[in-house]
């Protein structure tokens, strides 16, 4: 079975020279840096700089890529709520400074924000409005709780923030505040008798997670520039598309605790309220609201830019002209720390380089051009890496093997890979190559590991991090990390407690899920530039094809839509021909060592993926072409599997679904088609 990799695992030399260059305490030191320095969007040059000169260090050729982009940056912010009987609660919206972890108190720390919120102010009585879903919001409706008019107060979790803003603002409401609580993380609370951080393990009380209200499912990148690269000079588009018209404000579960228990006791008590969720884990009712006469003012001030963003790039030269594997991680984050997201990743890059640099000593040369990216402006929409992409599409779309992704490599001990199906292989097999910490023993693989924690299953991209920008031009893309479960130490997601103290405290004392992420990530470039043949799965493919339509036919089953999609299922099926032949094609090339075939599967495995893609896109988002993939219209982060139709059903339009059974049959038939043999 798959189950249990040998142990210990046995490397080639080159596998070896690159595992064995990973040094837990330098990765530390590469964390130490980054999080130790503002790196907000448009205000890390000097960490993007270093960043360049570190892989320039280890042999690769590196430079800053600059782009003039729309962002905005916090000025002030306020929320006063008042009490039928004239008495008000004003929350402080900042997290504690904590002796023990320095950079919580650095006298340049940043704000608690909203990045792309709207400026404005807001007075009005407010509404508990569950995770901001749409369907919560028909919930409410269907309830008569009235919204128009008031101000939203929703929980973290679920769907993309910047929906949840979009929802309200669409239901006519006027502000939103969005509060973490909690019930959401897992069985490490100060309810369970776990100690607060930086005592313990569970959540610090302040904490508040910042973050992005774009709408990241419409189109991702620069809001101005929609398609196109963000020069200095660049036409600029309405941002009002894609960023909300109504202000936000995020808060901690220790200052929204009032904002809730003003509600108790009208509306519908969230227990009622019959959707998951809706009860959290603090003491107070979650009923709806509103409460007549307990008002919410709020105001947010944002300053707006159109400032430079730096991307790093690092290129070591394949001996192939034409074939660029990219590797890429964000750098900015919304605090001085940022120890997990993205520095984890962040940190692990350096050390890649450093792998590969020991490798080209040895006379090593890939056959494919390795290109590292450290990314600005991820956090507010996947700007710096989207607006790279739009620049450089005819180059990627015909160069690119694949895009590797790392943003929070590490959070936790628990690894997870999503990727497209010709990666699953290679991305399994991969980790049988490396040792994976649990707790003090080092006796089991990242694949054991990862296998009892997913049961084998990788996960399928959705969006909310930078490997959308290349899925979407028809790129085999993967992202991996390691994160916390419900019994780990509690992760301060976008909070001044994700922090060096933090990670070496809890996190991963010692480094050594860095270590392993690392070597992982490493191995797999290694193989992906350097094997003769691409080491992709095409079958695998057309097996997860197969998957996702199993589960198309249960929401036409549950949607009782009269639909045939027979179309697809024959283009499945031609796809699945088309691959065991190319396979078979890979078989005759590597027994008669010919070379020319080589190349001509090679270039098959390189392009057929181009395919997939539909030049219009998605109804309504043009930015995403992938007919198999994208991200949910009311999820953000979590995708949906033939976006096409399965959207289209659950708006109940079956016409239209019917024309994207024909548009993603055809996308399926031109990727077969390109593998023909
Ligand atoms: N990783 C960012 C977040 O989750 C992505 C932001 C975006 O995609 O707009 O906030
Ligand atoms: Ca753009
Ligand atoms: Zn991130
Ligand atoms: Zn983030």
């Amino acid at each position: 079975s798959r189950r249990q990799a040998a142990f210990p695992p046995t490397l080639t030399e080159q596998e070896s020279i690159l595992a064995n260059s990973f040094d837990n305490n330098t990765i530390s030191d590469w964390s130490y840096y980054y999080t130790h320095g503002d790196h907000v969007a448009g205000r890390n040059r000097s960490q993007a700089q270093w960043t360049a000169d570190r892989w320039s260090e280890n042999g690769f050729t590196s430079s800053l890529a600059e782009y003039h982009v729309y962002l905005n940056y916090p000025v002030s912010k306020s929320i006063t709520l008042s009490y039928p009987n004239g008495s008000s609660y004003t929350p402080s919206l900042e997290e504690d400074v904590l002796p023990e972890d320095e950079t919580t108190g650095y006298p340049n720390r940043i704000p608690t924000f909203h990045g792309y919120s709207f400026t404005g102010n807001a007075t009005a009585e407010y509404v508990y409005v569950g995770r901001g879903q749409q369907v919560d919001f028909e919930r409410l409706v269907e309830l008569g709780v009235p919204l128009e008019g008031r101000i939203a107060l929703a929980k973290y979790g679920g769907p993309f923030r910047g929906l949840k803003v979009k929802n309200a603002q669409n239901y006519g409401m006027i502000g939103a505040i969005i509060f973490t609580d909690p019930g959401d993380d897992g069985n490490v609370t100060e309810a369970n008798g776990y100690a607060a951080y930086p005592d313990g393990p569970a959540r610090n009380p302040s904490s508040v997670q910042r973050g992005s209200v774009q709408f990241l499912s419409t189109y991702p990148g620069d809001p101005t520039t929609p398609g196109y690269p963000s020069k200095e000079d660049s036409p600029r588009a309405d941002k009002g598309v894609v960023t909300p018209s109504i202000p936000s404000i995020p808060i901690s579960y220790e200052e929204v605790i009032p904002l809730l228990a003003a509600l108790d006791g009208y509306g519908t008590p969230g227990n009622q309220v019959n959707r998951t969720r809706w009860v959290g884990g603090l003491n107070v009712t979650y009923s709806t609201g509103p409460a007549p006469g307990a008002v919410i003012s709020m105001s947010n001030v944002m300053e707006d830019a159109y400032t430079p963003i730096w991307n790093a790039v690092g290129v070591i030269n394949g001996t192939s002209q034409d074939e660029v594997l990219i590797i890429g991680n964000h750098r900015d984050a919304w605090l001085i720390g940022g120890a997990a997201d993205p520095n984890s990743g962040s940190a692990i890059m350096i050390e890649l380089s450093k792998a590969f640099g020991r490798l080209i000593e040895t006379g090593w040369q890939p056959k494919r051009t390795i290109v590292l990216a450290s990314w600005d402006a991820e956090e507010y929409g996947l700007v710096g890496s989207t607006e790279w992409m739009e620049e450089y599409i005819p180059w990627l779309t015909g160069s690119a093997v694949a895009y590797l992704n790392i943003d929070v490599g590490c959070s936790g001990p628990r690894p997870s890979l999503s990727a497209t199906g010709d990666l699953h292989t290679i991305a399994v097999e991969t980790m049988r190559k490396v040792i994976f910490p649990q707790g003090e023993a080092m006796n089991e693989t990242l694949f054991d590991v990862w296998f009892a924690e997913t049961q084998g299953v990788v996960g399928v991209l959705g969006s909310g991090s930078d490997y959308t920008s290349f899925l979407h031009r028809g790129i085999s893309s993967l992202d991996v990390g390691s994160d916390a479960g419900p019994d780990d130490p509690v992760y301060h997601y976008h909070s001044n407690y994700d922090s060096y103290h933090w990670m070496v405290t809890y996190g991963d004392p010692g480094f050594r899920v860095h270590t392993a992420m690392g070597q992982y990530l490493t191995l797999l470039a290694y193989h992906l530039s350097t094997d003769d043949l691409l080491p992709f799965d095409i079958p695998n493919y057309a097996e997860q094809m197969q998957l996702y339509y199993d589960q198309l036919l249960a929401v036409i089953n549950s949607t009782s839509s009269q639909l045939d999609t027979s179309e697809l299922l024959a283009a499945i099926d031609v796809f699945e021909t088309r691959a065991a032949e190319v396979v078979a094609l890979q078989g005759q090339a590597q027994a008669t060592g010919d070379a020319a075939l080589l190349e001509v599967v090679n270039r098959k495995y390189k392009d057929f993926s181009r395919g997939f893609t539909s030049q219009g896109g998605l109804p309504d988002r043009e930015f995403f072409q992938h007919v198999l993939f994208a991200p949910g219209l009311d999820t953000g982060y979590a995708p949906v599997t033939y976006p096409g139709i399965t959207e289209a059903l659950q708006a109940g339009n079956v016409t239209l679904a019917a024309e994207w059974v024909t548009k993603t049959a055809n996308g399926i038939l031109v990727a077969a088609n390109i593998l023909k043999t």
